[in-house]
């Protein structure tokens, strides 16, 4: 699958490659590819940006460096791009990530684009024409796109085969099918008791079903809401 960032800030994502993780999916074929606009203007000293009409403070990512940024990657105008790709605006207003949003974006054979802003984000032309969805990763404001990136990026690279180190990991997970979307149970390695502090027998009986019936319960008690830990 093909992670396609465009950023104008490429350099961060070097750091991302080199995760573990990451690294074992890029082996099995898939990419995390960036993309500047800079690269793509033709404006003096490569501008991407302008101040916004109507006034206010910050700047905004002009339209028609996009619209060359796009062209220029897929040779494709980005009207008629966006109908055979995903290419998502990350923006606080957006469709708020989460498990199921994940996994049709895994989905996406033909890879995926996620369009960065800064300042004060996008021309509203540039989500309009250009892209297929809106994405948050929260209703909370990042300074840029590149985390939220990147946030994207590792929780689609987990669902896809190979990224992981055991195959199982990403199968029985919180909000996976398999818990019926409910949060993970918790679980517990050795020491068997530290502090006084034990773990429950039925995890040291051996009995499977036991502990799957254990863990399903747990699993089920965190997601009506969990219990409130002290301080
Ligand atoms: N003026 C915008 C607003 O009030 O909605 C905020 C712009 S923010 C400072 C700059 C860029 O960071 C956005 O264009 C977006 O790409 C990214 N960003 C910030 N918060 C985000 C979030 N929660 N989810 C996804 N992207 C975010």
């Amino acid at each position: 699958m093909q992670l396609d960032v465009m950023t104008l800030f490429p350099h961060w994502f070097d750091w991302f490659r080199e995760q573990r993780h990451v690294k074992n999916a890029m082996e099995d074929g898939h990419e995390v590819r960036t993309f500047n606009p800079r690269d793509h203007s033709d404006m003096s000293a490569r501008q991407v940006d302008d101040t916004p009409f109507g006034g206010g403070a910050g700047m905004v990512l002009r339209v028609d460096v996009m619209e060359k940024a796009l062209r220029g990657v897929y040779a494709q105008d980005p009207v008629e791009l966006r109908k055979e790709r995903r290419v998502i605006a990350l923006t606080p207003g957006g469709r708020v990530l989460d498990d199921a949003f994940v996994d049709e974006l895994a989905a996406e054979e033909q890879g995926i684009t996620l369009l960065c802003g800064r300042y004060e984000g996008f021309d509203e032309r540039i989500v309009q024409h250009f892209c297929s969805d809106t994405l948050s990763i929260g209703r909370y404001v990042l300074a840029g796109g590149e985390l939220a990136a990147m946030v994207v990026c590792d929780a689609v690279l987990r669902k896809l085969p190979g990224s992981l180190g055991h195959a199982n990991s990403a199968v029985e997970e919180s909000f996976s099918v398999a818990l019926d979307g409910d949060p993970e149970y918790p679980h517990y390695t050795r020491p068997a008791e530290y502090r006084g502090w034990k773990v429950p027998d039925v995890l040291l009986s051996g009995h499977h079903a036991e502990i799957e019936t254990w863990r399903r319960a747990r699993s089920r008690e965190r997601g009506d809401g969990g219990s409130r830990l002290g301080r």
